[in-house]
């Protein structure tokens, strides 16, 4: 039915391998036209590819605590969340540690820092972490309305849960209430889909901008770094998390995988596990068959502490600065490296670049200098777009999983190829 037509799926990549070509053929012939930087890279693909991502944004805050009350409160049970969270949070937990461990692996077996000159100019100002306790009180809002406000999603998901659960515990008005909390789900994601029908363009300006503004000379002087982190992210999403996905819930890595293209390439181009969560919340429940009990929950929760490409990136980082600092990592440095790494993505948002803030965290634990930083971050932008790819991807699977061990999982919509694209 649909043959003429492109699928929006197929639309997006196009989009996006436009916007690359576009982006690298501008640079290649107009290198330093102040018309092609002044018009288009600031102008047009800045102000359609920013507007792109606002549109998402504006998405996130309403969209979580709406599906996530609309969630809890038609859970039979309210006791099984204690369950559905241990599982979804010890998954995230042990996905990244698993991530980081592979990365310092390799890493050490490579040594991509060996040989590499120290340039003495590097600064960067370090941040400290925050207190594990401090994370915890952070949990709970004292203000909802702040909450919404700055989008803090850890405390939006705990007002949404104890919402829902009142919903579902005061009988009649909590019915009432959920009708409406349902209708406005509905609209919500209405207009997710709607939104995602002009990705193709938001994706091709943020493509052309970043590489029409991107110079690879930074990027060749750190090749093997780059390189590296960029292998193990894909070994992690092709092997790691196949192996995970059959293992644990015996679904097909490669339905998955196909399924979760679009939400790539949103985390992809917009760099922001957060930015992308209302695609990868659609994705997750529409066409892979999770329940929204299960995915209003895991997908947010996800997005917010699971960062498996960002430890992968810190753990080759670490082990890449301690050799371009001749510094001897100990068996229990690598540890804490792994503990650092993982606790402290609980405590930071999926934003574009937050996963260099944590390595500051993780370096300073391990008494490397943080300036060691420096020497990386100046190619850090297109392995942040791909480690965000790979974060998603994990959020993802965790839900499906979850949800499979729940019987929230839908295998009918799972293994259709075409579940919900029509609507679109
Ligand atoms: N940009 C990443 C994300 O949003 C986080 C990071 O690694 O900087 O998931």
């Amino acid at each position: 039915e649909n043959n003429k037509k492109l699928s929006l799926t197929s639309r997006i990549v196009i989009g996006m391998f436009a916007g690359i070509i576009v982006g690298i053929l501008l640079k290649a012939l107009f290198p330093d036209s102040t018309l092609v930087e002044g018009y288009l890279s600031k102008g047009l693909f800045f102000v359609v590819g920013q507007i792109f991502i606002s549109s998402l944004q504006m998405l996130v805050v309403p969209l979580v605590f709406v599906s996530l009350v609309v969630g809890t409160c038609s859970l039979s049970d309210p006791s099984k969340l204690g369950r559905l969270g241990g599982k979804a949070v010890g998954l995230y937990l042990i996905t990244t540690a698993i991530a980081i461990t592979l990365a310092i692996s390799l890493a050490v077996l490579v040594q991509p820092g060996t040989g590499i000159e120290l340039d003495t100019n590097a600064t960067y100002e370090p941040k400290a972490a925050p207190s594990l306790a401090q994370v915890i009180i952070d949990l709970f809002p004292t203000n909802p309305f702040n909450a919404f406000a700055n989008g803090n999603m850890l405390q939006i998901i705990v007002f949404a849960l104890l919402f829902g659960i009142a919903m579902a515990l005061v009988g009649k008005p909590g019915e009432r209430v959920k009708t409406l909390f349902e209708d406005f789900n509905e609209i919500i994601m209405k207009l997710v889909i709607i939104l995602m029908n002009i990705a193709p363009y938001g994706v091709f300006a943020l493509m052309a901008k970043l590489f029409a503004e991107t110079s690879f000379e930074t990027i060749f002087s750190l090749a093997k770094y780059f390189l590296l982190v960029l292998a193990v992210l894909f070994i992690h999403m092709l092997i790691t998390y196949p192996i995970i996905l059959k293992g644990l819930a015996g679904m097909s890595p490669l339905t998955f995988l196909k399924k979760m293209r679009e939400v790539q390439i949103f985390g992809f181009s917009t760099a922001s596990s957060n930015a992308t969560m209302p695609v990868t919340l659609e994705t997750v429940t529409k066409r892979l068959g999770v329940h929204n009990s299960v995915g209003s929950f895991t997908v947010p929760l996800g997005a917010t502490i699971n960062m498996d490409g960002t430890a992968i990136m810190q753990g080759v980082a670490t082990v890449f600065i301690a050799q371009v600092y001749l510094v001897d990592l100990s068996m229990a440095d690598y540890l804490m490296v792994v503990l650092t790494a993982t606790l402290a993505s609980v405590g930071t948002a999926g934003v574009p670049g937050v996963g260099m803030i944590m390595l500051a965290m993780v370096l300073g634990q391990v008494g490397l200098p943080v300036e060691g930083i420096g020497l990386i971050i100046g190619v850090d932008r297109l392995l942040d777009m791909t480690r965000t790819a790979v974060n998603v991807t994990g959020d993802a699977m965790v839900s499906v999983i979850v949800a499979k061990s729940e019987g929230a999982l839908d295998e009918d919509v799972f293994n259709d190829a075409k579940a919900d694209i029509d609507e679109r």
